[in-house]
């Protein structure tokens, strides 16, 4: 093993090929290339395959990681494959998004010193091969189950607990009110970080394993939670969190000040191809404008990226904290900057300023102060230290709550804890009404995509759990035809 691995002493790290800034900000195409085949091995040897390998510990998925770096060194990329998908519903995605200076990298033990194996890029390289290439494949289960499992929500917990659920037997039908299969992977996170085809792909392999979608179809309006109660065994919620944080300021409800998500959906489906009035409008074009962005994190950085590709004149990021408090990954702050974003540190929003609509952000400067119970530096503003910047377009992006669940699912016994997202039981993943499970920011918080996809195979498994723990008691009391595992 050697021999092949530990080479990061003489082999620097290299991630794959970025385009050069200026062509950037031109389209919205994913910034990093492919890495070519040898270029991958020659990474993946940089590991010195640690005996307690802290890459594997701090990825939620705890990704056998230093096995299938192994593989790779070694061109035994369908093995790869084959390791990587166990513990991974989409490690194509995960490999493009994950804040991997966060999880896996930033606690790679060759991180001191000789920057860490690139694992995002390796993993993403694995799958990217293996599609290329027909490894992979619908799902045909060893036997069908008659239970079938009703899951509203099709983004990323949803559909990783329909894949899971579906390899065992399971009749499986999701639910979703948009009019796609992704969730935010499709309508919040743009392109040039993760390009739509690589979501659909999933969509389709999803289809052809026999799993239905129901689109447009909300519960709650379309059809409700006890009429899905009914129609399956069991329920897993996996909405996400979608009613944004506004700010206290006046002037916030000028014209020309708008929530982060509309504009990135607003941009999404206009790169769909399909014809957006906010967008046709001028609206929630950035074109042309000076566009102050507020806040500092992913969403924050995917709407300063978004405007600077649609040509506007200037794109300000506004964040109170400093750039070593803020939540947005440092990669991404990185990129923004080479694409010209100019980020405003220690600033917040004081008043909007504008007639008709919007012209300038008041904002103040922020001094950091004594920590909180929570341990971060309290945001103290500092007297006398406002100054108004230009803006035509301004972007709320402070983040995201769940919106009134027991409302929402006409369900007053649905518990909630006091941040209202979903109460749980942990060990069993259900929720206070019997068979009804849930995954994902719902339960979380806004969070990220690895951890829906980690929640989501664990709901899988408690379901399953569930299901079988019932399968011998029907109403008539005869045995349902369930498989072993
Ligand atoms: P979602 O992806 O939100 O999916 C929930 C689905 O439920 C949606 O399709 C919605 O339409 C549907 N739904 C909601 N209510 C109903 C209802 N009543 N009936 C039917 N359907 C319903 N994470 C990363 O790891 N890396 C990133 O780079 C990153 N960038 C991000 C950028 C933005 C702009 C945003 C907003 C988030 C980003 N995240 C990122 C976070 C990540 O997208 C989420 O953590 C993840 O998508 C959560 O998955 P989920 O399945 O729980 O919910
Ligand atoms: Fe790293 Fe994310 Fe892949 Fe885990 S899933 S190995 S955290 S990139
Ligand atoms: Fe390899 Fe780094 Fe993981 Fe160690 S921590 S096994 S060097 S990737």
């Amino acid at each position: 093993m050697a021999e092949r691995m530990l080479k990061f002493v003489g082999t620097p790290q290299a991630l794959p090929e970025k385009r050069p800034a200026a062509e950037r900000r031109r389209d919205f195409q994913e910034i990093y290339a492919q890495y070519a085949r040898d270029k991958a091995a020659e990474q993946a040897a940089r590991c010195s395959q640690c005996g307690v390998p802290f890459c594997q510990i701090h990825c939620p998925l705890h990704n056998n990681i230093p096995d299938w770096l192994k593989l790779t060194a070694e061109g035994r990329l369908d093995e790869a494959y084959e390791l990587s998908s166990a513990t991974n519903n989409f490690p194509e995605i995960c490999g493009r998004i994950c804040p991997q200076d966060r999880l896996c990298e930033g606690n790679c033990v060759i991180e001191k010193g000789f920057e860490s194996v690139t694992i995002g890029a390796v993993e993403k390289f694995i799958t990217d091969t293996a599609w290329d290439r027909g490894w992979v494949k619908p799902i045909q289960p060893r036997r069908e189950r008659v239970e079938s499992v009703g899951i509203v929500g099709a983004g990323p917990a949803g559909l990783a607990a329909a894949e899971q659920l579906r390899r065992k037997g399971y009749q499986v039908a999701i639910y979703d009110r948009y009019d796609r299969v992704g969730g935010l992977l499709i309508y919040g996170i743009p392109n040039f970080k993760l390009e739509k085809d690589i979501v659909q792909r999933r969509e389709t392999l999803l289809r052809d394993s026999k799993v239905s979608f129901h689109l447009n179809c909300e519960v709650g309006r379309d059809v409700s939670l006890a009429q899905l109660r009914e129609r399956h065994d069991a329920v897993l919620l996996a909405t996400g969190v979608y009613k944004a944080r506004d700010i206290a300021a006046p002037g916030v409800g000028l014209p020309g000040i708008a929530a982060a998500l509309d504009y990135l959906t607003a941009s999404n489906r206009q790169g769909l191809g399909e014809k957006v009035p906010d967008f046709e409008s001028g609206a929630l074009d950035a074109k042309g404008k000076n566009v102050v962005v507020i806040g500092g994190g992913d969403t924050a950085m995917d709407c300063v990226r978004t405007a600077v590709r649609q040509g506007a004149k200037s794109v300000k990021c506004l964040y109170r904290r400093d750039r070593a408090n803020m939540p947005g990954s440092q990669r991404e702050v990185k990129h923004a900057e080479e694409e010209g974003v100019e980020f405003v540190w220690l600033s917040a929003p004081q008043a909007f300023l504008g007639n008709d609509t919007v012209s300038h952000v008041r904002s103040v400067r922020i001094h950091l102060g004594m920590p909180d119970a929570s341990g971060r530096q309290t945001p103290q503003e500092i007297p006398n230290s406002h100054v108004n910047i230009e803006a035509d377009l301004v972007l709320k992006a402070l983040g995201f709550d769940p919106e009134d669940l027991p409302a929402m699912f006409a369900a007053s016994d649905l518990a909630v804890t006091g941040w209202n997202t979903l109460k749980i039981d942990w060990r069993s993943m259900m929720t206070s009404l019997d068979g009804v499970f849930a995954a994902g920011d719902i339960v979380r918080g806004a969070s990220l995509v690895v951890w829906a996809v980690r929640d989501g195979r664990d709901a899988a498994e408690r379901i399953h759990s569930y299901l079988t723990a019932k399968a011998p008691m029907t109403a008539n009391g005869a045995a349902l035809p369930v498989a072993a595992e």
